[in-house]
């Protein structure tokens, strides 16, 4: 689009002549300059022609009003004027033109430079296009931006408002389940009648149902926003799993159910890891295994791969339908209506493993058909950790002051033997042979465990142990066999014998440590009697204390009270922090237990107060209980300055726990 501007038409009709035959030139010609800047606006030209010597207007005149109008200044504009000086050339480009031809220029360089400049300025309009297009799609952005923010910001108050929410309602539900558990344990402890005993331990085992619903749900939600954290500790695999089936082997006994655990040897003693998460998995699996399986067994199998520990849970119980096996990881299904009915249950526990699982670097699966049996398999990663043992002096081991019976026929063998286990603490006594073992099982008191030769000369082994398990200190004896050939704990004669562990000849140091150390904390836990709620009776002989014990729901202190009791403890009560604080003002205490959440004064003012008013030395040590099993309680508590927390609702052992830790009176 070229617009000349000249007041000679002749002008006007040359140029109009030179460009007729070019198809893209589009020509348009204005005689008066007053009217030219008008016609540019609408018309929109890529190349201006300009005379310079006009009588309305001087052409350098129009040239620099052109240049003012920011919808003309970066069309180019080229002069077409009689007169070569310089000077009115420099005139011309210093106004702001951008070329300058002698009239009548030549056609051929005439169309080359409206090309030229035409190129250069369309260039640029489109250039100057696709930046205001990205600078709109910029602001855009931003904006969309400050949408998705503030949105964020809405649902971050929204997931924490929620959380909130979890966390209050979960102390809510605890401290009242706190009290029906405590009391009951109690009540359970009092003079009843058959029936009535029926009564309270139909309470029981609904509370603790109901409790389970509690945390499974808490759990749910807490891993669903993304606010479970998974922990690393060293731990003992063996001791997790045997804690595990501990906790269901009454279950298991009342149905007539073996419940069995083999670990592999290679099976690192210690691993990194969440002890906690783990043994919920186990629990869980387990506790579906005995609720699904009417006779038969349950047995738990722990390997090491590559990829880390591998778990196995089996059980002899109805299975599950092929077809139904990946619905249940998912939350809230069961296998059918019908099962849910006659068992119970939320349909959680395998979604919760699911997630657990994969939050510790491992998956989860099924197999087994109907009417066959189960097997949950799954898999954590699980780096090995040192042990926590020195296995030179055994400083910190299981096997301080165990009572060791060796029966070694070498004289060499048995001396090596003896300079391993002294320094572990052990007390060891020897025999040479059979007899001399048997008459030995025959006196008190019992070894707790047995290093027994397997090569002992003319010994048949088997009859040897059948007789060791027939008598009474020999029943569940621990016992360990010195051997030429290497035995694996799951190879079958060594079950069949009733091996808990074998280490090869001539044993090693570390092998024979850890295998005595395995032998004499592993439990049988078909055989063990649930001990968890049985109080060190004799605590408080062996540590005198001055307790303080504070919360605002009655029965929840007594529930506490009673257990301090039953450690020999008491404890004075306080039923809020400004009640702590005057108790403290009369005379000194060892240890207060605060419930956090109390009228008046909460724990945490409590602690931040004590903490202030009396030096370290001074202080009452300060273990928190909280109803809030969220994530952030733990630094809640410490920040306030508290030294420990234990959970509602309160376990009696847990309390022992933390008693022992921190009770070391004071003066
Ligand atoms: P719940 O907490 O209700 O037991 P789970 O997620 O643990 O929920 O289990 C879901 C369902 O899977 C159970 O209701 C049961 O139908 C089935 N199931 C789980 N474990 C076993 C098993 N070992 N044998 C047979 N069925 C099982």
């Amino acid at each position: 689009m070229v617009l000349l501007v000249d007041d000679q038409s002749i002008i006007a009709e040359a140029v109009r002549r030179s460009l007729a035959g070019e198809s893209d030139i589009n020509f348009h010609y204005c005689p008066n300059p007053l009217e030219a800047q008008a016609l540019a606006l609408t018309l929109r030209p890529t190349v201006i022609l300009l005379d310079l010597v006009m009588p309305e207007m001087d052409g350098i005149t129009l040239v620099r009003r052109l240049r003012e109008d920011p919808q003309t200044r970066n069309v180019p504009i080229i002069v077409l004027s009689i007169q070569d000086e310089p000077a009115t050339k420099s005139e011309a480009f210093a106004a702001g033109a951008d070329d300058y031809l002698v009239k009548l220029p030549n056609r051929v360089e005439l169309i080359a430079r409206i090309r030229y400049h035409t190129r250069g300025y369309v260039g640029q309009l489109q250039r100057d296009e696709a930046y205001r297009a990205l600078r709109e799609s910029q602001l855009e952005l931003v904006d969309s931006n400050t949408t998705l923010l503030s949105l964020n910001q809405k649902l971050e108050d929204a997931t924490k408002a929620k959380s909130e929410f979890l966390a209050n309602m979960s102390h809510e539900v605890r401290t009242p389940m706190n009290g029906v558990i405590g009391m009951t344990a109690m009540l359970a402890e009092t003079e009843l009648s058959h029936e009535q005993r029926d009564y309270v331990e139909t309470i029981r085992t609904s509370a603790e149902a109901l409790l389970t619903i509690i945390n499974d749900i808490l759990d749910f939600s807490k891993i669903e926003s993304g606010r479970l954290e998974i922990e690393s500790h060293p731990f003992e695999i063996r001791t997790c799993v045997e804690e595990s089936l501990e906790l269901l082997a009454s279950k298991a006994a009342e149905k007539g159910l073996d419940l069995a655990f083999v670990a592999e040897d290679d099976v690192p003693l210690m691993v990194y890891g969440d002890v906690t998460r783990l043994r919920q998995i186990l629990v869980n699996l387990v506790s579906n295994a005995v609720k699904f399986t009417a006779k038969g067994e349950v047995v738990v199998e722990v390997s090491n791969h590559a990829v880390g520990l591998h778990f196995c849970v089996r059980d002899t119980g109805i299975g599950i339908p092929q077809d139904k096996q990946d619905r249940l990881f998912k939350s809230f299904s069961q296998v059918d209506g019908s099962t849910t009915r006659q068992f119970g249950g939320t349909g959680l526990g395998l979604a919760i493993c699911k997630r657990l699982t994969e939050l510790m670097g491992g998956e989860i699966w099924l197999e087994g058909e109907e009417g066959k049996g189960s097997r949950f398999h799954f898999t954590i990663r699980g780096d090995a950790a040192d042990q926590p043992y020195d296995t030179v002096t055994g400083l910190g081991s299981a096997l301080r002051r165990k009572k060791l019976l060796m029966v070694e026929d070498h004289e060499s063998s048995r001396r090596s033997l003896r300079q391993m286990v002294i320094p572990w603490g052990m007390n060891v006594e020897f025999t040479v042979d059979a007899a001399g073992l048997l008459t030995r099982l025959d006196q008190t008191p019992p070894p707790d465990v047995l290093l027994l030769d397997r090569e002992l000369p003319g010994v048949e082994m088997e009859k040897l142990l059948a007789q060791i398990r027939a008598l009474p200190a020999g029943k569940n004896l621990p016992l360990v066999l010195l051997s030429t050939q290497r035995l694996r704990t799951s190879d079958t004669v060594m079950q069949e014998l009733g091996i808990t562990q074998s280490v090869s000849k001539p044993a090693r140091r570390s092998s024979l440590f850890e295998a005595l150390t395995r032998a004499v904390t592993s439990v049988d836990a078909t055989r063990k009697p649930l001990s968890r709620t049985d109080l060190d009776a004799t605590l408080a002989m062996q540590m005198p204390l001055r307790i303080l014990l504070a919360d605002d729901n009655p029965v929840n202190l007594k529930v506490g009270q009673s257990y301090l009791h039953k450690m020999g403890y008491r404890p004075e009560m306080a039923a809020n922090g400004r009640e702590v604080l005057s108790a403290l003002e009369q005379h000194p205490f060892d240890i207060v237990i605060l419930d956090v959440q109390m009228p008046e004064m909460d724990g945490f003012e409590a602690a931040r107060e004590i903490r202030s008013r009396y030096t370290e030395e001074k202080r009452p040590k300060i273990i928190a209980i909280t109803g809030n099993a969220m994530e952030g309680d733990r630094e809640k508590c410490l920040e306030a300055g508290m030294d420990d927390y234990i959970s509602k609702p309160v376990r009696p052992k847990e309390l022992e726990a933390a008693l022992r830790r921190w009770g070391k009176p004071k003066g």
